[in-house]
Parts: structure tokens; sequence; C-alpha cells
């Protein structure tokens, strides 16, 4: 056909906003959102026109314009910020929001944030109280300091530690442990913005006590440990414990601080995974400042949570940079109700989705999987194939950076069809399906699918499937 005559085959807008599925739309959603849809979806037919696209895929489109409309509308008043699948078995997947919070502590978030609260309250003296006030009891009881505060997250726990102790001063740090975090986060350009001078010591690979120890003068501030998260270094290493540096701590008088990174308050070794160290064990050992992140293996909301001493905590609480790093009631909220499972292992274990993820087990997993598969198999489309395959999961969020955990993965394989279509088409579900792609087929983990997410997952993947069918690819 002339090119002409396909372009008067496209619908006038005034014709598409008498039809009926449109006036459904216009009853549901502003009229200008609907005429930016329909003008999208027009302009891309004319665009295929003049890049002379196949025929048939413009007659196609023209035919399904109204479909299509409705979907360019419902995804422009659809949130932006969504809920989705994490099939990747990346269990603290910064990019999916890293931790999950349990849904029973919702009703209390939910009572807080729909009401006034007590947040800068004192109910018993009815006076102004601090925000930081409903936490310090909990975390000091969860990991044994004098004193605790909270901010917005982990890198701004360090900054804000770093000046207040050691502005203008210096700061004793391994070259070790000089590391960068995703995102940006690098220990040597947070000591600069902290105005706190830093202080290399030792190599990439060994640092001695006596490193440090050369290195302390009358204007060191602090010794730093930085918890190498998201690396090791392997073979010909060795670094100086926390336990080690309080010798030096009681003989120069100078205060030793850990960023922990991860900060977890139990011993995973005992569910098999590797040792990292616990918030309670540096305290223990005579750490003065502890700092770690709420949202990773914690299991809580984005937050920063710093425990020590009290003299020092009490000194944040006033350095003008605590404004500005100030939590919101909504990460107290959160992590108050995470924090109250801490109080007993067992429910610890069972109540935080990210605990509980990373300790499943492999039976369980299997169990979920066959269920699964058993869905999946059912759906009367026959250009794929399902297999339950071993694989290992990551804990993710540039924690144990070495650590494979065992699980089961459901594995999918398409014929004659493009695997990264599907793999897109998971993504455009009305939940989306986040899945990982490796050597032209999809993998599903089961570790970070929650039972109640079985069925969303099935209905993604029938979703791929037919939207693949009418593709022809
Ligand atoms: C993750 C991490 C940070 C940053 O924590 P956020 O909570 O993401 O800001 C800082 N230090 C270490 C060692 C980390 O692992």
């Amino acid at each position: 056909m002339l090119e002409k005559n396909l372009f008067t085959l496209i619908p006038k807008v005034d014709d598409l906003l008498g039809k009926e599925n449109i006036i459904n739309l216009l009853n549901t959603m502003p009229r200008n959102m609907v005429l930016d849809s329909i003008r999208e979806e027009t302009e891309l037919i004319r665009e295929k026109i003049k890049n002379k696209i196949q025929e048939d895929e413009i007659i196609g489109d023209i035919q399904r314009i109204e479909t299509n409309i409705i979907k360019n509308a419902e995804l422009k008043s659809s949130y932006k910020l969504k809920r989705v699948v994490n099939a990747t078995g990346v269990v603290v997947h910064t990019n999916l929001g890293r931790s999950v919070i349990n849904e029973k502590i919702m009703e209390n978030i939910n009572e807080v944030v729909t009401h006034y609260s007590n947040l800068e309250y004192d109910l018993t003296k009815g006076i102004r109280g601090s925000r930081y006030s409903h936490l310090e009891e909990i975390i000091t009881k969860c990991t044994g300091a004098e004193a605790a505060m909270i901010v917005n997250n982990n890198a701004a726990a360090v900054l804000l530690v770093l000046n207040t102790i050691a502005k203008d001063r210096e700061v004793i740090v391994s070259r070790g442990e000089l590391i960068e975090i995703g995102g940006s986060f690098r220990v040597p350009d947070v000591m600069t913005q902290s105005g706190a001078c830093l202080v290399e010591v030792g190599t990439t690979n060994k640092t001695h006590l006596f490193d440090y120890e050369n290195a302390v003068n009358e204007s060191t501030a602090a010794l730093l440990k930085v918890h190498t998260s998201n690396y090791r270094i392997l073979g010909f290493t060795s670094s100086v414990s926390a336990n080690e540096l309080v010798e030096l701590k009681q003989k120069y008088n100078v205060p030793i601080i850990e960023d922990l990174g991860s900060g977890v308050l139990l011993d995973l070794s005992k569910y098999g995974l590797e040792y990292e160290p616990t918030v309670q064990d540096s305290i223990k050992n005579g750490v003065d400042i502890v700092t770690f992140s709420g949202d990773k293996l914690l299991g809580g909301p984005q937050a920063g949570i710093i425990v020590g001493k009290r003299e020092y905590i009490e000194s944040m609480k006033k350095n003008p940079l605590t404004r500005a790093f100030r939590v919101d009631k909504f990460t107290i909220a959160a992590l108050e109700g995470t924090l109250k499972y801490y109080l007993d292992e067992d429910s610890a274990v069972r109540e935080i989705p990210t605990i509980r993820m990373l300790t499943d087990s492999l039976d369980l997993l299997e169990n979920k999987a066959l269920k699964l598969k058993s869905y999946i198999d059912n759906i009367d489309i026959d250009y794929f194939d399902s297999t339950i395959e071993d694989d290992y999961s990551e804990v993710g969020g540039g924690s144990l950076p070495l650590e494979k955990i065992p699980t089961k993965c459901l594995v999918l394989s398409l014929y004659d069809k493009s695997v990264q279509r599907f793999e897109e088409y998971l993504r455009e579900f009305s939940i989306p399906i986040i899945a990982r792609l490796y050597k032209d087929r999809v993998y599903f983990d089961l570790r970070t699918i929650e039972e109640d997410e079985l069925s969303i997952v099935v209905e993604g993947i029938k979703f791929a499937l037919e939207e693949l069918k009418e593709c022809n690819l």
C-alpha cells in the first residue's frame, strides 16, 4: 500500500475519543493524560510508516490502537515506585529496595503515620522530647552498647561520626580497608567531606599493629576500622582486628571507630552462613563507636545506626549535621518494629524476611519450586520448557561477597522465541518480575520468591508468553 494511504488508515483523535473503551478511560483518568496517550500511540504509527516498517506490523498496530492507548494511559497513571517480584535470588538487592519489612509491623507504622504521634514529645513530662529516645533503649538492649542514635543511612552515620570526633584532626585507617561501596561511597572521600584528615597505614594486603602505633601522634583523633563488606583480600594477608586495636586505645587514649557496614545482630554461622562480625562482638571488644546499616543484614528500613560510648553519642546529637541527617517517623516506626523481633532470636529468624530468606532450607525451596513448576506446566502454550535446577543465591547489598547459598531455581527455555523479549515482558507485567537471564534461559530463584507470590509469577509468565505469541518473535 502507498505510504499516503497508510496514513489515512490511522484513526482521527476525535473518532478515538468517541470510542466506548476510550470514554471509559476518560471516566477514570484526566483528559489530558488520555490525550497524550492517544497522540503518542498515533505518532508511533506515523513514525513506523515514515521509516518504512513492514506493512502488516503497521496494520496490526492500527487494529490494536485502542488497546495500546489504554495500556499507555494505565502505565502513565500507575505509581512510579511500585512493588516487584524479586526472582533474582539476591536477598539484599539494593536496586530492588534492599530489605523487605514484615507486614505485621505495618499495622503500627500505619497507625503512627496516619495520625499524630509522640515523635518529639515526652508523654510523661508533657514537654518536648527527642525523636531518638524511642529507639535508644531497644538498640542498646540488642547491642550491649551504652548509647545509640540513628540517621538516614550508614553513609551519613560514618560522615557524622568522623565530623563530630575528628574534624581537622587525623584518623588512621589501614590501606586494606579504603573501600568503595556501590553508589560511590568511598572511605577516603567521606573522610574528606567530614573534615577529618586521612592517615593511611600498612599496605593493601598487610597491616600490622605497629603500623597504627607508628602513626599515632597528638593530632590523632581516632583509629578507624572499616569492615571490608563487599570484597575479601585473600592469600598473603594480615589485618589488625578491632580487638587488637583496643591495646592502642588504652596506651594512647584514642577512640576506636568501626564501620561494620551490614551490622548483623545474630551469629549467622549457626545457620550455615559465613561468620559476619556482630555488633555485639564489636562493643564487647571495646570499640567506642560502631556504625551499621538498617536495611542490609539487619533487615529493617533504610537507616544508619550509631552505637557506642555515651559521651560520643551525646556530642553527635548536638552536631548540626544531625538535623540534616535526621530520620522520619516512618523509619523510626519500622526500625522499632524490626528490632523488637531481635529480642528473641527465634522470632528474628522467623519474622524478619531478610533473615528468614537467608536461612530457608533447601527442602522448603524445592517444595516451592515443584509447586511453581506444576502451575507453569499447566499453561496451555507449547513453545517453552521448564526444569528445576540447583543453583546459588547471593546475600547481596555488599555483604558476605564470597558466600554462595545453595538454592533451587525454576528455569525456563523457549523454542524459536526471543528469550530477551520474554524477560522484557516479565518486567512489563503489572507486578514486574525481575528474573535472571543466563545463557538463553530464564532463572527464577525460589529463595526470594515468597509463597504468596507464586501465583503472581505464574500470571506474569503467562502474560509474557502470550505477548510473545502476539509478537511472532
Ligand atoms: C553499605 C556500607 C556503607 C553504606 O551504607 P548505607 O546504609 O548504604 O549508606 C558504608 N560502609 C560499609 C562498610 C558498607 O558495607
